[in-house]
């Protein structure tokens, strides 16, 4: 599945287009027709600003923003890119391929549909007690999208795969009936593909609950389209809107999703960012690590304290969850540990707001504080800086040290003690 977008709309285009616009930029045509082979299967889409700003064409396909857009075919294993290759020609063939293909890839990370959703209203998750996840219906696609996006599902049009809520009255609803909870983030797909209307609809709903005391917006339009927060009447709108919510006494956090310094480098992102600074707003930034788009600590550091300079509080590294081509994209948690700890000794104190590497998992948020020896071998020292359950939050547990461990679900426990905290926990 692949779409092109506009800096105004974005429209869906056949899934041959995206390998014709490869090759219109010099690619040969073994590449375009891996291209057109792995778009088959898992979605791309990619914004007119992220073509022509943050793609090096002359670094390509190893170009990192090339390896963050664009179809690669070690995203797809060796068997199931041939499966999805000898089936192109016969569209029943490859509906089949596709379809099988795609249920390997483990759609739905974290029981994300069985474990967080509330029955009475499934486009919200509440994981933490305090904290609302919004998915409103109108925001579930991206002005580009990442091809290690997490969300991948909600992107093929399978309907059963997607959480969205209907509307900001279901959300109120919801929050009014939950005293417990003072934080809403409203999350995609990317917020910032609504009109600023119709997520003022959303704020405002929130608004109106009196124990929210803190908005969040997740988004990567800054690195995608900053055009939508920079120029044009809808921008000014969405400006006003921040303002707002900081008038009225918020906390209003933009959740920017930076994965690499260079999309911070156009002057419309630039722009967005002051713009958005300005409207008293606080900025955080976060992002997975991933090979081949940022698993360097110079990348990070860098990142990191541009950022601060901007006026982003850097706040999460995270690991690439096992979905998707997490085998193309995915480290060892070992790596993600060094990775993290070399980047965050590089920067000034200002930058060590950034946690990580954390697994957003099943239980809850564990940071992997690293490697340690113990009387009963090396283990990976453990903590949830989140967790269903808040009395575990801040308590150090152990899984043995496997050093080709990606994920939570790989981690062993490393005594009796762990392993009970394992069982009770996950
Ligand atoms: S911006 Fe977020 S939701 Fe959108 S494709 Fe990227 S990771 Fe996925």
């Amino acid at each position: 599945m692949t779409t092109v977008s506009g800096d105004v709309a974005p429209s869906a285009v056949p899934g041959r287009r995206l390998a014709d616009l490869v090759r219109a930029r010099g690619a040969g045509a073994d590449l375009a027709h891996e291209v057109d082979v792995v778009s088959r299967v898992l979605p791309f889409k990619v914004s007119a600003h992220a073509l022509e700003n943050l793609i090096d064409w002359d670094a390509a396909p190893d170009d990192p923003m090339y390896r963050l857009l664009f179809p690669h075919r070690d995203m797809l294993l060796p068997a199931d890119f041939a499966l999805v290759e000898r089936s192109l020609g016969d569209p029943a063939a490859l509906r089949a391929a596709v379809a099988e293909v795609r249920a390997r890839l483990n759609p739905h990370p974290g029981d994300q549909l069985s474990r967080n959703v509330p029955k009475e209203q499934p486009g919200l998750q509440h994981k933490y007690a305090e904290t609302v996840l919004v998915f409103p219906k109108q925001g579930q696609t991206c002005h580009s999208y990442c091809a290690y996006c997490f969300r991948w599902a909600q992107f093929i049009g399978d309907a059963e795969l997607k959480l969205a809520v209907d509307g900001p009255d279901a959300m109120a609803d919801y929050l009014r009936a939950h005293p417990e909870v003072t934080d809403v983030l409203i999350t995609g797909g990317d917020p910032l593909i609504m009109k600023t209307d119709l997520l003022a609809r959303y704020v405002d709903a929130a608004l109106a609950v009196d124990h929210i005391r803190t908005i969040r917006i997740g988004t990567k339009a800054l690195s995608f389209h900053p055009a939508r927060v920079a120029v044009g009447p809808d921008a000014a709108d969405l400006l006003r809107l921040a303002e707002r919510v900081v008038a009225a006494g918020r906390h209003l956090a933009f959740m920017l999703h930076f994965s690499h310094p260079r999309e911070m480098e156009p002057e419309l992102t630039r722009t967005a960012i002051r713009l958005l600074g300005g409207t008293g707003a606080q900025l955080r930034s976060q992002a997975p690590v991933v090979r081949h788009v940022n698993d360097d600590p110079a990348i990070w550091s860098r990142m990191w304290t541009d950022q601060v300079n901007a006026g982003i509080h850097p706040y999460y590294m995270f690991v690439e969850r096992d979905t998707g081509a997490q085998h193309y994209f995915g480290l060892p948690l070992e790596r993600a540990h060094e990775v993290y700890r070399d980047a965050v000794s590089r920067v000034s104190g200002l930058a060590r707001t950034a946690r990580g590497p954390v697994m957003s998992a099943a239980p809850g948020k564990v940071v992997v504080d690293g490697p340690v020896k113990l009387p009963h071998g090396t283990a990976f020292a453990l903590r949830f800086l989140q967790a269903r359950d808040p009395s575990l939050v801040g308590r150090p547990f152990y899984a043995k040290w496997d050093p080709a461990a990606q994920w939570w679900d790989d981690l062993v426990p490393l005594d009796e003690h762990d392993r009970s905290f394992f069982e009770e926990n996950t």
